[in-house]
């Protein structure tokens, strides 16, 4: 009971509580000044579409995710551009804000999961406050966690770190919790995580949406040790991947144990 109190009073001072920034009349009123047009708003809890239009005599009628009660006045100035078609780089905001924001589109609450940042030799916590600081002002919000390392192992190669854009989580493999294991790789793998957290997937021509785009390949190339993380991996993969295999073993067998009882 002790530990569910205190993962709940974790989840409490994540982003994704806070309290909203309007009510559905500021926002509407918000809408009507940045678009100058007539405009109806109805608020919608709508999984698939977040935001839809359509012109009725004169009149907007614009539905949105009730997310956008999230939205901060330039995203809600974004929201209008696109409404007035006048910018493109509107479009490119709201996407991001929406996939910023998919965690408040779900049937049930959100449960996250406990979050452990403190592992026995790395602190992911620290790792992301400062890939933080540097690359994006200390301005993300995301939680993160050590993962169980339960996730599949794909042939010859591991996944090191998962971003969950649901969940609105990024999980790192224990496995990268050792000793041997370099600061800035771990700080690699948490950067490339964050960027999925912050650019969301970009749609290609065929309406595929794409998550190692150009610009997210560039962007993890200005992490200053991209190259030398890239050859670290490569040198160290065989007895990380042994590792992970021992760590497996270890899980199997201490659940087999709990059963056992
Ligand atoms: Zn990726």
């Amino acid at each position: 009971m002790a530990s569910l109190a205190g993962s709940r009073a974790r989840q409490l001072s994540l982003p994704f509580e806070e309290a909203p920034l309007w009510d559905g009349y500021g926002l509407e009123a918000a809408l009507l000044r940045e678009t100058s047009r007539p405009l109806r708003l109805t608020l919608t809890q709508n999984r698939s579409v977040l935001l839809s239009f359509r012109r009725k005599t004169g009149v907007i009628h614009l539905r949105l995710h009730r997310m956008f009660l999230h939205a901060p006045l330039a995203v809600v100035r974004a929201v209008a551009r696109s409404l007035r078609r006048t910018s493109r780089s509107a479009d490119s905001e709201v996407r991001r804000f929406m996939n910023e924001n998919l965690h408040r589109v779900r049937k049930v609450p959100r449960q996250l999961p406990p979050l452990l940042t403190c592992g026995r030799v790395h602190d992911l916590q620290q790792v992301f406050d400062r890939v933080n600081a540097r690359f994006f002002n200390s301005a993300l919000r995301v939680p993160l966690t050590w993962g169980r390392g339960s996730g599949r192992a794909r042939r010859g190669g591991l996944t090191f770190g998962s971003y969950d854009p649901v969940l609105g989580l990024i999980r790192i493999h224990p496995v990268l919790d050792r000793r041997d294991v370099p600061q800035y790789f771990l700080e690699s793998v948490v950067y490339h995580e964050m960027l999925h957290h912050h650019l969301g997937g970009i749609p290609n021509r065929t309406g595929r949406t794409v998550y190692h785009s150009r610009v997210f390949r560039e962007a993890e190339a200005r992490y200053p040790w991209h190259r030398q993380a890239l050859a670290w991996e490569k040198d160290n993969l065989p007895h990380l991947l042994r590792a992970s295999a021992e760590l497996d073993r270890k899980r199997k067998a201490e659940a087999a144990a709990l059963r056992r009882h």
